[in-house]
């Protein structure tokens, strides 16, 4: 059943990153690492639901998406960052695979982070972070979602940033490729989570079936 939620709050977090904090449905229950689809109440924008991911805790009283903004086209990322507070927007239900099965490697490209800042958050609040490690591309360091608070939660040596285009002084300059993972990668008998584009997940997920990783540990949304 749909939902009919307000927009409560909104801010950049990047240069197009925007966080949006909207209303809670009574009742409305989720896992951390999954996503819901969304379309904006509006006449023209109804029909468009998109798929986005909660990053809030699942005891907070108000839900929160990190949502790129895609400016370049008239889409409904667009039309989401020109919207007011007291906006309204329609959810469905939860869905996804991407849910903490135990301590591992994390590894995510752009956007891709958002299921794991809620299954890190949460994993903070218990207390329970020991044994993650979060390995993160993007383009530049500009692009880094909430850098300041996955290094709180992690640690400088749990958090471990690629980019791909901009050098910047002490950060790798390159790909996650084979080569990179096997020099971080010290055990493959674990967990390994991955999200971000379709070819990126497909790609990663086949090296790390080269690797040894077994196919029951890869956690990723098909
Ligand atoms: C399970 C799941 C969870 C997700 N969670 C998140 C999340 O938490 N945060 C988040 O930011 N994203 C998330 N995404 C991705 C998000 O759903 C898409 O970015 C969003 O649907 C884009 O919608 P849009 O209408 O703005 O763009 P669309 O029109 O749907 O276009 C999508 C892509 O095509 C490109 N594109 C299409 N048409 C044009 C054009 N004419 N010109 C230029 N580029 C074009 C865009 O650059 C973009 O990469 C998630 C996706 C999935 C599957």
């Amino acid at each position: 059943m749909p939902h009919v939620v307000r927009i409560i709050s909104t801010v950049f977090v990047t240069h197009d990153v925007k966080r949006f904090v909207v209303e809670r449905p009574v009742g409305y229950k989720f896992t951390p690492g999954q996503a819901t689809d969304v379309a904006i109440n509006e006449d023209l924008w109804r029909d468009r639901s998109r798929p986005f991911t909660f990053t809030n805790l699942p005891t907070s009283k108000r839900l929160e998406f990190v949502i790129k903004i895609y400016d370049d086209h008239e889409g409904v990322t667009k039309r989401l960052g020109q919207l007011p507070i007291g906006a309204e927007l329609i959810l469905h239900e939860p869905f996804g695979a991407i849910t903490y099965q135990g301590p591992g490697y994390f590894i995510a490209a752009g956007t891709g982070v958002t299921p794991f800042i809620a299954i890190l958050r949460d994993l903070h609040r218990r207390r329970k972070t020991k044994g993650c490690t979060l390995l993160l591309t993007n383009r530049t360091f500009h692009d880094v979602i909430l850098d300041e608070e996955l290094i709180r939660i992690l640690g400088d040596q749990h958090f471990l940033k690629v980019f791909t285009r901009q050098g910047v002084i002490g950060f790798t300059e390159r790909h996650i490729d084979r080569d990179l993972l096997v020099a971080l990668v010290q055990d493959f008998n674990q967990k390994f989570y991955v999200c971000g584009p379709e070819k990126f997940v497909s790609d990663i997920n086949g090296i790390l079936l080269s690797l040894g990783v077994s196919s029951q540990s890869l956690v990723f949304e098909s």
